[in-house]
């Protein structure tokens, strides 16, 4: 798909969202059929027999005994909110291009601030359990970037107080297109720290293209050839052919956040930039988005407002 059709392709209508989920009981059988996708099915002796026990909401197992509630285990365990106030906040946070804020969801979906906030952050925290363990291979573009100020202005340099540092990575084809990003925050930028995320993110035989950062040859331990364009005086990278996708990307992301999130917190970093990285690298099928991010969030541990609250 080409850049102007991934633009311009429609996505999910709200009048199609709303005739599939868009009263609780749709949503429910869509969470239903999620968790149970051959029928119910018993998570502890695997039997099938079951009675619904209405009065309290949970599915008993017939041999056993054991009850479950519909979300137990879930992203949405333990929720006050109705399911269809859930989903329709799915489908708010994908089907926006640069994140929704909470203030935002707020107002479209009639709760309090708080539980718009946390909401958001469930959901956000879904899309980071999801890709995870998602690496990049083949030829990846990296470079070190910084969350709270500018990283070439003032003189103030690399790794300024205050900043939040975060590796930036591209996955690009042949033709030189980008297929798939990561952003990770990190401690820092030391050769150490880069092997590790390496490791984890990169597959095997990667070729990454840096600026000449020397922390990038941590690389190298993960199995990975690293390939230093140095472009000489001025800032660095910018400009460089090599380097135009993980400059353009990271100038989206920064004007995503900055016009989106007024007041975005380094503490909760990680969740907004997973946010844009899940959306891009499933860009080429937005409304697939809201089915996607269902099964996600069945597949998230619940998440309370404490633990939503660490650092993440
Ligand atoms: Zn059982």
């Amino acid at each position: 798909m080409k850049k102007n059709q991934v633009q311009f392709q429609p996505g999910m209508s709200l009048m199609v969202f709303l005739d599939r989920y868009g009263s609780e009981s749709q949503c429910r059988e869509a969470l239903a059929k999620v968790r149970w996708p051959g029928g119910f099915r018993c998570q502890d002796c695997g039997h099938t027999g079951h009675c619904h026990l209405r009065h309290r909401d949970v599915y008993q197992c017939n041999r056993c005994k054991r009850q479950v509630s519909l979300t137990s285990g879930t992203l949405f365990a333990q929720t006050k909110l109705p399911l269809r106030t859930w989903f329709l906040a799915i489908y708010l946070v994908t089907q926006h291009k640069n994140g929704i804020s909470a203030l935002s969801l707020r107002r479209q979906l009639g709760v309090s601030y708080n539980t718009a906030w946390l909401l958001k952050q469930k959901l956000m925290q879904a899309m980071v359990d999801r890709d995870s363990d998602f690496a990049l291979g083949g030829i990846v573009q990296m470079d070190d970037a910084y969350w709270g100020g500018e990283r070439h202005g003032g003189g103030t340099g690399r790794g300024s107080p205050g900043k939040a540092p975060f590796v930036a990575a591209v996955q690009c084809n042949g033709e030189g297109h980008p297929i798939a990003m990561r952003m990770d925050k990190v401690a820092g930028f030391r050769k150490k720290v880069l092997a590790a995320w390496a490791k984890r993110y990169l597959v095997p035989g990667s070729a990454v293209v840096s600026d000449g950062l020397n922390c990038f040859l941590g690389v190298a331990e993960a199995d990975c050839t690293h390939v230093p364009m140095v472009t000489g005086g001025g800032p660095p990278s910018e400009g460089h052919p090599i380097f135009w996708w993980i400059n353009t990307v990271l100038g989206n992301v920064k004007s995503a956040m900055h016009g989106t999130y007024h007041a975005l917190r380094a503490k909760y970093l990680q969740r907004y930039l997973s946010e844009f990285c899940y959306r891009f690298n499933r860009r080429f099928d937005l409304a697939a988005l809201v089915s996607r991010l269902i099964v996600a969030a069945v597949r998230t541990p619940p998440l309370t407002y404490r633990l939503a609250t660490l650092d993440v």
